[in-house]
């Protein structure tokens, strides 16, 4: 997975998800991500996907295989890099 993935263009449409029910992506505070990481696993768009996610800050649910605090890992990771190439 590269961290800087430019989305390409209609991504969704590769996406294994067609067809799969959105609240598996979405599960209830607590509930299993497992069967939703599954599916992301094998998808082919899943950096675009993930990169979708970060570049717009969404705050919920399971994208590119990773869960809500997986990304937020990701985007402090990222900000602190950032940081540190300015020298602040
Ligand atoms: S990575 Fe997961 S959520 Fe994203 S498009 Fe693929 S299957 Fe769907």
């Amino acid at each position: 997975m590269s961290d800087s993935v430019e989305p390409t263009e209609n991504w969704q449409d590769d996406a294994n998800c067609l067809g799969v029910d959105p609240d598996l992506f979405f599960p209830e505070r607590g509930a299993s991500t497992r069967e939703a990481k599954e599916v992301c696993r094998g998808c082919v768009v899943r950096d675009d996907c993930l990169e979708f996610a970060l570049r717009n800050g969404e705050k919920f649910g399971i994208w590119g295989g990773l869960s809500e605090r997986e990304r937020r890992r990701i985007r402090r990771q990222r900000a602190q890099a950032v940081r540190a190439v300015m020298g602040a």
